[in-house]
């Protein structure tokens, strides 16, 4: 990973990361991560005729729905799509987990916690132009893992756009470039301007391959189908549209679907775990951690639909038991079952493993979540089963070979890159 740019007249060679061979792009390739993007968002929005680019990818590339990683949390899902690999491989299985050496809860943003290359870094390393821009900057780190941006490699986050450097992130004055004002960190600007910036990118620097990670407010706060949601799935669409008229191989998946969590009367549906827990068991006996946790926590109070729970006094099978006789609980896997089920690092996995179903999340305690920030709005999050279906869209078809493996089923959002770089027709 140290060789340095070379000077090329033919095509380089085909880069292997993960298992996975790369070709190397004729082509621009962008990838897009429409964060929290549940498929019915988009249906909504095509049949009320407002996405008029991306309906003509439905018609003349490629469409399908895949899964996503469980947990269905953006942390897990954008590393997956930058590496090709699930969690298993590349380590980050939360948002926030349980520290082993420590047994502090931590935020799991750290590029060190990361135990596989990226594509983007491979292809930076290898002298291509690589862009990675995210709307959050706390995933901005491990997106940009290794990126050679001494080489011409960028990094940044429409969150801290006014404060990007050459020296950090490969490119000064991301504010003139993109000509929009620095975004709200909770406004649908913030999502636009990545794909803003994207554009411009591609008009200036015409980068190889880039990386667009939005963020999920608009889809956490709106119902699909509202003029609110439909609004910003048609600002999107016009930006996928400029992508596309540049040249670029665009790909758009999302990390994970959305749900409501409410009662019929838009109340909270919650179970509170630890609670139930304690009251069971004894307070100190178990710790439940809720992986979705992040500074962000204003879209979801830290509620979402998959907890781990680490057994100090109770037995796992004891805790589990109690888990499934809970209302709104879907499954409840124990250690090994759900590092296998869900191809998940073993030594990052708590002992028991407990999800949600579609109109129910998981907290701790109400006392340590700050249901304040939600200010009366209905609850929709995910992590669960039911946020794991998003939209894998190409904006060219298929060649052969994809487009069989394609119709074999089990399409999963991280295979994106794979598909963009190798599997559209030339
Ligand atoms: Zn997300």
């Amino acid at each position: 990973m140290n060789e340095s740019p070379t000077s090329r007249a033919t095509i380089p060679n085909p880069i292997d990361v993960n298992g996975v061979r790369y070709r190397w792009p004729e082509r621009p390739v962008v990838v897009v991560c429409n964060d929290g993007g549940d498929p019915e968002y988009l249906d909504a929005a095509l049949a009320a005729g407002l996405v008029p680019h991306t309906a003509r990818f439905l018609r003349g590339g490629f469409s399908a729905v895949a899964q996503c990683v469980i947990p269905s949390f953006t942390c897990p899902n954008n590393v997956s799509i930058v590496t090709g690999s699930p969690p298993s491989v590349h380590g980050i299985s939360g948002n926030f987990y349980l520290e082993p050496e420590t047994g502090r809860a931590v935020v799991m943003t750290g590029p060190e916690l990361m135990r596989a290359p990226t594509i983007l870094a491979a292809f930076s390393r290898r002298g291509a132009k690589v862009a990675s821009i995210t709307a959050k900057d706390k995933l901005r780190q491990q997106l940009g893992k290794d990126l050679d941006i001494a080489g011409g490699a960028i990094n940044f986050s429409s969150e801290k756009a006014d404060r990007a450097s050459t020296e950090e992130n490969g490119i000064a004055d991301v504010l003139g470039l993109v000509g929009r004002p620095l975004p709200d960190m909770y406004s649908p600007e913030l999502s636009l301007f990545v794909l803003a910036a994207g554009v411009r990118l591609l008009e200036t620097q015409r980068p190889l391959i880039m990386y667009l990670s939005l963020t999920d407010f608009v889809q956490h706060t709106y119902e699909p189908g509202t003029p609110e949601a439909n609004r910003y799935y048609h600002d999107m669409d016009a930006l996928l549209g400029r992508l596309d008229a540049l040249g670029a191989v665009v790909g758009v998946v999302s990390d994970h679907g959305m749900r409501a969590k409410t009662n019929r009367d838009g109340s909270l549906n919650v179970v509170w775990l630890q609670d139930a827990l304690d009251r069971a068991f004894g307070p100190g006996s178990t710790t439940v951690i809720c992986p979705i946790t992040d500074y962000f926590v204003a879209h979801h109070g830290a509620l979402g639909s998959f907890v781990r729970v680490y057994c100090r006094g109770a037995a796992p099978d004891t805790v589990m038991r109690l888990a499934r006789s809970l209302p709104g609980i879907e499954a409840v896997h124990d250690k090994a079952s759900a590092a296998r089920l869900f191809d998940l690092p073993p030594d990052r996995e708590g002992d028991v493993v407990v999800i949600s179903d579609a109109a129910t999340c998981i907290g701790t305690t109400p006392a340590a979540h700050d249901l304040k920030a939600l200010a009366g709005q209905r609850l929709r999050t995910h992590g669960g089963l039911a946020e794991s279906r998003v939209p894998f869209i190409l904006n060219r078809p298929l060649n052969a070979a994809y487009a069989a493996r394609a119709a074999r089923g089990d399409l999963r959002n991280f295979h994106i890159f794979d598909f963009a770089i190798n599997g559209v027709a030339a």
